[in-house]
């Protein structure tokens, strides 16, 4: 497989968040989302073999716990990645999977937690989620909308009513987009819209639906990768 990085950090999304985490990084995207944090991932990376990427988690987290297969678009290396999480889950790893949904999820081993990023329009790749894989969610699976303006709050909404997603997964999680070229100081001023307009308007609408802010963004530089 092409990887870009295998690191141990602490889970900075989801309702994982805190939790210490092995990320394994896949290289390449078919996808240009416009806040993109992780464009250093669609070149390049290193060719491993199944057998060397268990092998580093193994050493990274010896005594088991929290892997995520992410990306890039980790789907578009379908025929490897779904071995590595069927090898992972056999070791005793609990397996998350970071993926956009504009890729077929039904051959996804049904252990692994789906964490399922559906594009907002002001990503530039609205309408790329694959309305077919709502029937290949599970109740311990999870999604998630990235918004940069209140255009995207408005769709994710609308969407999450639609679907009833908050009756389907068990998290659907609204964060603010972080500015890709971010650095220094390490705090809200970086966000594309202002948590607290977030909060307030998921309050006013009722939306059951979890503010999510990335942490890692808060505890190490913005734009430090590997963290
Ligand atoms: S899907 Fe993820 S890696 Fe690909 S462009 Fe969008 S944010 Fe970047």
């Amino acid at each position: 497989m092409q990887i870009i990085e295998i690191y141990k950090s602490l889970q900075g999304e989801s309702s994982y968040t805190g939790l210490p985490c092995v990320f394994v990084r896949l290289a390449g995207c078919n996808l240009r989302c416009a806040w993109c944090d992780s464009e250093y991932t669609f070149k390049g990376g290193n060719r491993m073999t199944l057998d060397e990427i268990e092998g580093e988690v193994h050493r990274l987290l010896p005594a088991g716990g929290l892997v995520e297969i992410t990306g890039g678009e980790p789907l578009l290396q379908e025929r490897e990645v779904v071995p590595l999480m069927d090898r992972l889950l056999a070791a005793g790893y609990t397996v998350l999977l970071e993926t956009s949904g504009e890729r077929p999820l039904e051959r996804v081993p049904s252990r692994v937690v789906k964490i399922v990023d559906v594009k907002c329009p002001d990503s530039g790749e609205g309408d790329t989620f694959r309305l077919e894989n709502l029937n290949a969610l599970t109740p311990q699976d999870e999604m998630k909308f990235v918004v940069a303006s209140r255009r995207d709050y408005e769709f994710a909404r609308d969407f999450i009513h639609e679907h009833r997603l908050s009756s389907l997964v068990a998290s659907v999680i609204v964060s603010p987009a972080f500015r890709k070229d971010a650095a220094g100081a390490r705090d809200v001023s970086h966000c594309l819209v202002e948590p607290q307009d977030l909060a307030e308007w998921m309050l006013a609408d009722g939306l059951q639906a979890r503010l999510g802010l990335q942490i890692h963004k808060f505890i190490w530089e913005p734009s430090l990768k590997g963290v």
